[in-house]
């Protein structure tokens, strides 16, 4: 929520005031010379605001609008900020008060539909959002923003199929966001059709997936989990082990579930190429590795001894540990691994929402791909 210091929120009102002020008598006439003759509301609205009173300032302003139809622009401004500090009742009273108006220019009675929408969009009153940002879609200039916006309605509803049906008319008047959210929205869609038994359906969609961006390793994960159900290991290994080398995000998550599904030797076969994958990334890559292979209790594995001891020899905040004697690197381990179990795992890079588990789509900004995992390792 944007959070304007009061004095600042005072400010920007006031601001919007001398703009109503401006727009009734004209920039260019002398207004200051008129507020002796201003009809008493307008001192008692700013009265109000002064006083730090904002229900009885709307009301003063709702009351200066119905009298100055000029002044539109100003109110739409007014209502936009309401919205952003969160205030969404006060907004909706002014987009109202707006459609209200007998002689409505048509573009201003679209606006306020769609400033309307997102009103009710930020209150989570979604299906109203949606009934107007349909009716807003209609409309060639706003079309884009309210199809957009639609989008997002449906994500938040978990409406896939929808949600791609708005992406693909995004994508008709060339406003689509990135070909990866596309393919998110069928990822989405095999999952269910998974959940419901039916394989074939989810392999068509995630072949679609692929079609929208590649490499995509959410589809390689869901081809892993299929491959499964079907009783095929080497094909879920396959999908898997192509899933980890497009993301190594998804070590921590997935090594797991990767390494359950082979004997010793092919562990450690896949360990070591693990190592030498992260080696030629860069050093970060290497921690990583270790890290999640340590929270998989895989700490002691000879194809990441060498690994293990180089991370904590030159990682910054381990070398201080690691200066008690590589004898207790076994001990330092298992400490770590215990410690990441019940660390925050995943952070969203574009909002800092953080928890345990993985998520495609963030829960708190809706971001895609936006999750990355990380450890907050305290060790003394
Ligand atoms: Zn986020």
């Amino acid at each position: 929520m944007t959070d304007l210091p009061l004095l600042t929120w005072g400010l920007v009102l006031a601001a919007l005031v001398l703009g109503i002020l401006a727009g009734h008598f004209g920039w260019g006439k002398r207004w200051t010379g008129h507020l002796s003759k201003l009809h008493p509301d307008y001192l008692t609205g700013l009265d109000y605001l002064v006083s730090e009173q904002p229900d009885r300032a709307l009301d003063m302003f709702l009351k200066l609008m119905d009298a100055n139809a000029e002044t539109i622009e100003t109110h739409f401004a007014l209502g936009s900020l309401y919205r952003r500090r969160g205030e969404v009742e006060r907004a909706i009273r002014i987009h109202q008060n707006i459609l209200a108006r007998k002689e409505l220019a048509p573009e201003h009675r679209e606006q306020a539909l769609l400033a309307l929408a997102q009103d009710y969009l930020r209150a989570g009153v979604l299906d109203r959002a949606e009934g107007l940002f349909q009716q807003v879609s209609e409309v060639p200039r706003l079309r884009a923003s309210a199809l957009d916006a639609l989008r997002g309605v449906y994500e938040r509803q978990h409406d896939w199929q929808q949600a791609l049906g708005a992406y693909r008319q995004l994508a008709s008047i060339k406003a689509a966001p990135t070909r990866t959210v596309a393919a998110h929205y069928l990822c989405e869609l095999a999952a269910l059709a998974m959940e419901r038994g039916d394989l074939d359906s989810a392999r068509g969609l995630l072949n679609e997936a692929r079609g929208e961006a590649l490499p995509f390793p959410r589809a390689a994960l869901l081809g892993a989990q299929i491959a499964e159900r079907d009783l095929q290991p080497a094909l879920a290994v396959k999908f898997l082990r192509q899933a980890l080398t497009e993301s190594p995000t998804l070590l921590q998550e997935e090594l797991p579930r990767l390494l359950k599904l082979v004997g010793p030797e092919e562990r450690d076969a896949i360990l070591s190429e693990l190592v030498s994958q992260a080696e030629s990334r860069g050093f970060d890559e290497l921690k990583r590795l270790v890290f999640a292979a340590i929270a998989a209790n895989l700490g002691a594995a000879a194809p990441l001894r060498a690994s293990i001891e180089k991370v904590f020899s030159q990682d910054g905040t381990l070398q201080a540990v690691w200066q008690e004697g590589p004898t207790q690197s076994e001990r330092i381990a298992r400490e770590i691994g215990a410690l990441l179990a019940h660390a925050e795992k995943y952070r969203c890079n574009e909002c800092g929402f953080s928890g345990r588990n993985f998520y495609w789509h963030c829960p708190a900004c809706h971001s895609w791909d936006s999750f990355e995992a990380y450890a907050i390792v305290k060790l003394r």
